[in-house]
């Protein structure tokens, strides 16, 4: 090779070599770009309660409702958004970042997120009881539902509240929907059916939160009592409207 041609090749080499690192790391561009893809997740917010602190009286007293969603809730609040400023995958809302909780998420995550989700769902599913002397029953799609899936209505809370006494320690008894049918099952702590590191999956319809700071101070040890109570409370109506969104 003549000197003038190894002199171009040589040239062209690093003018190549300058055009590529300019790309890569000399860009001023290339920051902006980076920070453009990163994560831009939604803040999470404690949610108003549909009611007062007082309206679930006399089955869920006003001082549990109160510490339960002014500080437990909030807490969970709090430390999930702390949490999250280490998270690098992209959500749009809690539900979607439920769904990306496997057993390798940060427990923090798992914990907050669950806590935010549940107790969210949980406060909607509930509603002051008007007409105390009259039973509290679903009615049209979700109890035909309710029917195909478990024969009666009564068998369906029969088997629920055996779940929910069942579940040892802390954690939720949920009825929720499978591809199949309607099920019945629980979690431990704060994990969720939407969960995929969760032993029962599904779409949550109905959730009942069975950790004693939602009893205990009006309850004590008897959860079966609370239980019972609970059923007075639930929203019907809005089970019926998560059951016929998939519909
Ligand atoms: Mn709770």
């Amino acid at each position: 090779m003549s000197t003038s041609r190894r002199k171009f090749v040589k040239q062209a080499t690093l003018a190549s070599m300058a055009f590529w690192s300019l790309n890569y790391f000399g860009n001023e561009n290339s920051e902006k770009i980076i920070e453009a893809s990163m994560p831009s997740n939604p803040t999470f917010f404690l949610p108003k309660l549909p009611y007062a602190y007082n309206a679930l009286e006399p089955f869920i007293d006003q001082m549990t409702m109160e510490i339960h969603h002014s500080k437990h809730h909030n807490a969970y609040v709090t430390n999930l958004n702390k949490a999250l400023s280490n998270y690098k995958s992209t959500f749009k809302d809690i539900d979607q970042l439920c769904s990306q909780i496997t057993t390798k998420t940060d427990a923090a995550i798992r914990n907050n997120a669950g806590g935010h989700y549940n107790h969210s769902l949980f406060w909607e599913l509930m509603m002051a009881n008007m007409n105390k002397d009259m039973e509290n029953a679903p009615t049209g799609n979700i109890l035909s539902a309710i029917e195909r899936s478990f024969g009666t209505f009564e068998a369906f809370k029969k088997q629920f509240e055996e779940v929910a006494l069942k579940r040892f320690g802390s954690g939720w008894a949920w009825l929720y929907e499978t591809k199949e049918q309607l099920k019945i099952g629980s979690t431990p702590n704060q994990d969720n059916p939407l969960m995929p590191l969760s032993e029962i999956k599904g779409k949550p319809l109905l959730a009942l939160d069975v950790w004693e700071h939602a009893y205990y101070l009006k309850y004590q040890n008897k959860r079966a009592e609370y239980i019972n109570n609970w059923w007075n409370l639930v929203n019907w109506e809005k089970v019926n409207t998560l059951y016929s969104l998939t519909k």
